[in-house]
């Protein structure tokens, strides 16, 4: 439930609520917006339940909340979220992006690509040094050799850096590293690996799972945020549909719905969403155009020898051309980039 106190209500008692419901055994959130205050309550109801906090000073009405995911809805938390990831924001009034190889396959590559997409304003640097590969025989990542790369991009162009985990013992490798965990489309509902990565004490961008539900994303997202971390940014990244013209479905209604939602921020990958290069960029506008916080992107020096990926991965320099070309969107948008 939430409890939504009067225009004006005094921080006296919103205190006193908050205690009161501390005392009784629940968890008390309390979101201090620009007009009104909101006291999320997480737990179990049946403690307070015959209470009448209506009555209590400053409470304008209680409300349920009916879905299953409480933290991350918007209701406990009408204001849109920002996240922060080491020197930089994601959130509203900002278009972040994140960009680099599928994998990180040489200290070379890695770096060449850091300073590609640094240059054309990429704030964060992606690539994955545990990949979960479709077939076992694929490259499956430099684990801990490439996390060195990254916190090496990291020190040489002050870009923050990302890497998918896809186990506990990746993540107790990668906080050693990297700025924000990333916790990938397979592993969405993987809640151990949601559990720990909650625990971990950096920000968590959860990918969309191959078929999940909004509902079900949020859900996982929740799984996260429950373990006291509420720096999570959600990643829309394709579904599975009947086509196959691209890899996956690019759902961008999911942008729109999710800010209706959720307060947290909505990233999308059009990279993934299209496995195809020639798709990235009119997508990664429309992402834009539809209301996303950010996009992730991957970018090759050289796709055709790429390990994972090359067909989907932009050159450095067509990175560098659709970063010009998002400028305006960003701008229409509102967006700082
Ligand atoms: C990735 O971003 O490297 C990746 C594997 O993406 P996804 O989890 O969306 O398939
Ligand atoms: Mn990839």
């Amino acid at each position: 439930m939430i409890i939504i106190m009067k225009p004006g209500a005094s921080k006296d008692s919103v205190q006193y609520i908050a205690s009161y419901i501390q005392e009784k055994g629940l968890q008390a959130h309390v979101s201090t917006g620009s007009e009104v205050t909101i006291i999320g309550v997480v737990g179990d109801k049946t403690r307070i339940q015959g209470d009448n906090l209506e009555i209590f000073e400053g409470v304008e009405r209680v409300v349920a909340v009916t879905e299953s995911y409480k933290l991350s809805n918007r209701k406990f938390h009408p204001e849109p979220s920002t996240i922060r990831v080491g020197s930089y924001e994601i959130g509203p009034r900002t278009l972040t992006i994140m960009a680099g190889p599928c994998a990180i396959e040489s200290r070379d590559q890695l770096m060449q690509t850091a300073r590609g997409v640094r240059a054309a304003g990429a704030a964060l640097v992606r690539g994955g040094a545990y990949k979960p590969r479709t077939s076992p025989y694929s490259f499956q990542g430099l684990e801990e050799e490439g996390l060195q790369y990254m916190k090496e991009a990291r020190e040489e162009t002050g870009c923050a850096v990302i890497c998918e985990v896809t186990s506990a013992r990746a993540i107790e490798n990668a906080v050693k590293y990297v700025d924000m965990l990333q916790i990938g489309a397979r592993n969405m509902q993987n809640f151990e690996l949601l559990k720990e990565a909650g625990r971990a004490g950096l920000p968590v961008l959860l990918k969309r799972g191959l078929s999940a539900t909004i509902d079900e994303w949020l859900n996982a997202a929740e799984y996260i945020m429950a373990e006291g971390n509420e720096n999570v940014v959600l990643c829309e990244r394709g579904i599975r549909t009947f086509e196959t013209a691209t890899r996956n479905t690019l759902d961008l209604s999911a942008v729109p719905v999710l800010k209706e939602k959720t307060h947290l921020p909505v990233i999308v990958d059009p990279s993934h969403a299209t496995g195809v290069r020639a798709y990235v960029a009119p997508l990664a506008k429309a992402a834009v155009a539809a209301g996303a916080d950010g996009l992730m992107i991957e970018v090759h020096p050289n796709p055709e020898k790429a390990l994972s990926d090359g067909p989907q991965s932009l050159t450095i320099p067509q990175f560098q051309t659709l970063c010009q070309e998002l400028k305006p969107y960003a701008l229409l948008a509102g967006r700082q980039f």
